[in-house]
């Protein structure tokens, strides 16, 4: 049986803080503040695969009180969340994400973007898509306050 799931993910522009999305630091004056990498991308992903399997959220599996996860990279828990995934009997169909940002242009780091989601679950990267679009400067991401990213996922039941 097939099942589908959502992402959302919200995080915040800061100064001194490296910009990491789909697991690619890439260069940019600010970076996104958060209690792990603050990948937003990549927890939009992991929300959509917990979502598909009614796993919960990445709150509730990687709280961010827990010291643990304090600075963690995100592909990490991706990882993990492939796993419990796995223990379920799902297997991963594809995954679509969209990032919203301003800048700075995402395009020239989608294929390693691709390629890091695709490792940490276990997929082809044929099986990502990574999508980034503008909020033709309207609202906090128009402004540079923040980026959000959504994100969709279909997962199938293993055979038995
Ligand atoms: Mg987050």
């Amino acid at each position: 049986m097939d099942r589908i799931g959502q992402g959302f993910d919200v995080h915040r522009f800061a100064a001194d803080r490296a910009l990491v999305l789909g697991g690619v630091t890439i260069p940019s004056e600010k970076g996104l503040l958060g209690h792990s990498d603050a990948d937003v991308l990549v927890h939009a992903i992991a929300d959509a695969l917990l979502g598909a399997a009614a796993l919960g959220d990445i709150g509730h599996h990687f709280p961010d009180t827990d010291i643990r996860f304090k600075g963690i990279s995100s592909l990490v828990l991706l990882e993990h969340v492939a796993g419990l995934l796995a223990g379920e009997h799902y297997a991963i169909v594809n995954v679509d994400a969209t990032l919203v940002m301003e800048r700075p242009k995402i395009a020239p780091h989608v294929a390693a973007m691709r390629g890091n989601i695709a490792r940490a679950l276990h997929v082809d990267a044929g099986q990502i898509s990574v999508k980034a679009t503008t909020n033709e400067g309207l609202g906090f991401i128009g402004s540079g306050e923040g980026a959000a990213a959504h994100a969709i996922a279909m997962i199938s039941t293993l055979a038995p």
